[in-house]
């Protein structure tokens, strides 16, 4: 079983149509979260996810643009990004969004899927000393997590060896992708990255594949045309802000 995990696509659709064309061969797609906000195509991003899978949980972003969740907590971008999404969004989309389910959920056997953390759907775990005491809980062998836009992963062998894991590219341009295999009697949380607004330092999309049976992640990043998604959100009338840093992968 060959799994795709996407997260954080924020309605950007030529940075999913990237990672969907340069995707490898597989068998599902989990989808962990925050599918719309920030970008100018919901109704197209969410129409093409819905296609491609149904294993999903829901991210902050969507709860705040199906108006599920007061903006209090988001800065002035995202919250006027989340009423402009709101205001574009079909009425079949926000129902839709409206009824994706709360992580964390059993995407497969052995493996949890968390928008944040499998205690706090809004939780950021950004470094090793956040994601200590989740590998410390989980007595899942494997959680996938988005909601931080940061590829990488954390893992805890053997009652407290830690590890931070950071995929290693050496062009920062071309398409890349990075492989790791899995150690038995291990756990892990990966974090596939964004796919539609990294902030890892890269802009280029984000995602990865899980072989479940030769137990092996794939980190990918993959260039695509961030100049037409920008020109999107610019005529779009959102806050300039959400395309410029497109480009800066922050
Ligand atoms: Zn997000």
């Amino acid at each position: 079983m060959r799994i795709l995990v996407l997260s954080d696509i924020h309605a950007n659709l030529e940075a999913l149509d990237a990672c969907l064309e340069a995707a490898p061969p597989y068998d599902r797609i989990f989808n962990l979260g925050d599918i719309v906000g920030y970008g100018a195509n919901p109704n197209e991003v969410i129409k093409i996810v819905r296609e491609l899978g149904k294993v999903f949980v829901r991210g902050n972003h969507d709860r705040a643009c199906s108006g599920m969740l007061s903006l209090d907590g988001f800065n002035a971008n995202a919250g006027l990004a989340a009423l402009w999404t709101h205001n574009h969004l079909a009425d079949e989309n926000l129902e839709f969004l409206r009824q994706l389910p709360k992580g964390p959920l059993a995407g497969m056997e052995n493996v949890m899927l968390v928008h944040g953390s499998v205690r706090d759907e809004d939780e950021y775990v950004l470094v090793l000393h956040d994601a200590q005491p989740l590998l410390e809980e989980t007595e899942s062998p494997l959680t996938f997590f988005g909601h931080t836009h940061i590829q990488c992963g954390f893992s805890e062998e053997n009652n407290h060896r830690w590890q931070t894991l950071m995929p290693i590219y050496r062009s920062p341009t071309g398409p890349q992708h990075f492989m790791f295999h899995l150690r038995p009697g291990t756990r892990y949380l990966i974090n596939p990255g964004s796919v539609g607004q990294p902030r890892d330092n890269d802009p280029r999309a984000a995602f990865l594949l899980y072989d479940a049976l030769e137990a092996s992640i794939t980190f990918y990043r993959i260039p695509y045309n961030i100049a037409a998604a920008q020109k999107k959100i610019y005529s779009a009338g959102l806050p300039e802000r959400l395309a410029e840093r497109l480009a800066e992968g922050r």
